[in-house]
């Protein structure tokens, strides 16, 4: 069945990207509540269309770890795109880690990290997931990142944002104000100048493994993994991972002001994500071998409370978030 804005009936807005907003939705003759992303693109309507038929492969992404296509279709210069809801949000929600653009520098907040178990079945989700998009669709990722990890109160991660349609990643780059800090080293270095036309040649699948590395760094720790100073300095950040060693998942996780659980991390942890995070990517690991490392081989002999856990740390965002709004009507009486 086809999907038109009619049959649509608009809750509440659960986010803001860099090129669209996305509302929660209600479709009207399934009952079935979804998530519709708005990206705002200038194009012909003939260029909208192509976009709409490229978007169709999306039918076929059908995976445990995939978020679920509904379909997509154009107003004016806009497209919506109708996608699986996913009620506990990205994991950056989850994990109340705040990444806010400002002016085209970061300012990054503190969050909580996950702790050991969580991490290895947030990893395994996102490798299967990885590895179905390349070998069942044949494509890669290119935007791997915690804002791109959904999750469910069931305890399910799956992933979105994945790059189906060139037509639309050309549109959208044009608009990118930048935040390419996920990207591995050989994707930076080759976005400009003589290096373009190399980098275009090695920017391949093992580049989401680099992402997919950083991200999972993110969760442990509950913050971007490249230090504070340069969130608020692309030029910085950039330098860090082109030149700079790559992040380490730490042995234990000290902790903070937001989150004072003391996490330790295994060998075998630490591992897995260095496999992920080595800047040749001709060095990097695959997938395959990434679902074997022991980190991983670990995850599937283990049952992971995931429910529990998500349910938790939703109840420490929502705790926050009351204080958050005690705080501000007190000083407001207090300025009255
Ligand atoms: P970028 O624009 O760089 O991709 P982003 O991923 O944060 O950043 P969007 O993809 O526009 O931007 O998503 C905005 C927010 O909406 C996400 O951070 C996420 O919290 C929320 N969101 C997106 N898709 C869903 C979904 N299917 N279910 C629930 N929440 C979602
Ligand atoms: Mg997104």
């Amino acid at each position: 069945f086809q999907i038109n804005m009619t049959q649509l009936q608009l809750d509440e807005e659960l986010g803001k990207g860099n090129y669209g907003t996305v509302k929660k939705v209600l479709h009207r003759p399934t009952n079935v509540f979804m998530a519709m992303k708005e990206i705002q693109l200038e194009l012909s309507p003939s260029k909208l269309d192509g976009i709409i038929m490229e978007l169709d492969i999306l039918h076929r992404a059908v995976a445990p770890e995939i978020v679920e296509f509904y379909g997509a279709f154009t107003i004016e210069s806009c497209v919506y795109y109708c996608m699986e809801y996913m009620d506990a949000g990205s994991l950056d929600k989850v994990l109340g880690i705040k990444t806010i653009a400002q002016g085209g520098g970061w300012s990054g907040e503190l969050g909580e990290g996950a702790p050991e178990e969580v991490l290895g079945r947030i990893a395994a989700s996102m490798v299967r997931g990885l590895k179905f998009l390349k070998d069942n669709l044949q494509i890669m990722h290119r935007d791997v990142k915690p804002t791109n990890v959904l999750m469910s109160r069931k305890g399910s991660v799956k992933l979105c944002d994945f790059g189906v349609s060139g037509q639309l990643d050309n549109s959208i780059a044009k608009t990118n104000i930048g935040c390419q800090t996920y990207f591995a080293p050989e994707r930076i270095q080759g976005t400009t100048g003589a290096d373009a036309q190399e980098a275009f040649n090695t920017y391949t699948v093992s580049s989401d493994v680099w992402s997919l590395g950083l991200s999972i760094i993110e969760v442990a720790l509950g913050r971007y993994p490249y230090p504070p100073e340069t969130y608020n300095n692309v030029f910085a950040q950039l330098q860090a991972i082109v030149h700079g060693e790559p992040p380490q998942l730490p042995e234990e996780k000290k902790p903070t002001e937001t989150d004072p659980v003391e996490v330790h991390f295994s060998a075998e942890a630490r591992d897995w994500v260095r496999c992920c995070l080595i800047k040749d990517p001709a060095h990097r690991a695959t997938y395959a071998q990434l679902l074997e490392h022991p980190f991983l081989l670990a995850d599937r002999q283990r049952e992971v409370d995931m429910v529990t856990w998500v349910a938790g740390a939703l109840g420490r965002r929502e705790a926050q978030a009351q204080l958050r709004r005690q705080l501000l009507l007190e000083v407001e009486t207090e300025t009255v």
